[in-house]
């Protein structure tokens, strides 16, 4: 979605900001190994992400992700070494659309984290979205993109 600065400010804790970069980022990541779903972490403040940490998919499957744990464990000492939260985790459906899988569901395990998924169903537009996952319960976060 697009949204100035004002809107954003109001609404700064119930979204995930991010810049234009890295969700350009996090598209390219999702298309360098489709068909193979890819994985990482977002962290900032405030809603606002800081830092892309790309993440290996331990399962290296075409329809399901793991965060490869030790990268997992480095990326969250990085975090708190430099102050910031977990915001969000992302994944790649690279043939299917944009929205929670039951399996993803089933091993959301961060109620405080936005799960952002990547679908390039069409290849040609990727879409991004994202939601919160809180005891099995599904509901679309909204996430925008500019540079401030
Ligand atoms: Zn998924």
């Amino acid at each position: 979605m697009i949204c100035d600065l004002l809107i954003c400010d109001l609404l700064i804790s119930h979204m995930l900001h991010m810049t234009a970069e890295q969700r350009e980022a996090i598209i390219a990541h999702a298309r360098a190994e489709a068909p193979l779903e890819v994985c990482g972490l977002l962290a900032g403040t405030g809603g606002q992400v800081q830092r892309l940490y790309r993440l290996a998919n331990s399962e290296q499957s075409p329809l399901s992700y793991r965060l490869d744990p030790l990268e997992q464990l480095r990326a969250f000492e990085d975090m708190e070494a430099q102050g910031w939260e977990l915001l969000a985790i992302y994944h790649s459906h690279p043939a299917s659309p944009a929205y929670p899988s039951p399996r993803d569901v089933d091993l959301a395990y961060y109620p405080a984290a936005v799960y952002v998924i990547v679908s390039l169903l069409d290849p040609a537009r990727a879409v991004l979205r994202g939601f919160r996952i809180v005891e099995g319960r599904v509901s679309e976060e909204e996430t925008c993109s500019h540079d401030f």
